[in-house]
């Protein structure tokens, strides 16, 4: 017998310095990253430590908004998500991407109309 059930999961999610900056930065159409002094990478989204060497990252900076897919996959559902390597990033950051989705295919940011400090700021990028 297999009995299917959900359980509430109720949790507090602490950003952080570096991830709170990234999403106050979203607020003002703003996708920050850190640059990296000790491999030269730039890391997208901003996060405390590089990805790459793992070096504490510099004052942030503003990359793209526009920038080219990396990857991408479908969910089967008709929706797309890409990874997007925004101009200026050494890094893909991931999204739901709409239009004719290629490797190479440049993409800009849709923002929502009234954003908040989340990821959901971009509601989604489209092909240009
Ligand atoms: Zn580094």
């Amino acid at each position: 017998m297999i009995y299917h059930q959900s359980i509430k999961l109720p949790y507090r999610y602490t950003a952080g310095e570096a991830n709170t900056a990234f999403l106050m930065g979203l607020v003002e159409h703003k996708i920050l990253a850190g640059p990296c002094g000790g491999c030269g990478i730039t890391v997208a989204p901003l996060a405390p430590f590089c990805t790459k060497c793992g070096s504490r990252l510099g004052t942030p900076i503003e990359v793209g908004p526009e920038g080219s897919i990396t990857t991408w996959t479908t969910d089967g559902q008709g929706r797309n998500f890409a990874r997007i390597r925004l101009d200026g990033a050494d890094t893909d950051i991931f999204h739901l991407v709409e239009g004719d989705v290629a490797v190479g295919a440049r993409v800009k940011p849709i923002w929502h109309d009234d954003p908040q400090p989340e990821i959901t700021a971009i509601t989604r990028f489209a092909v240009v």
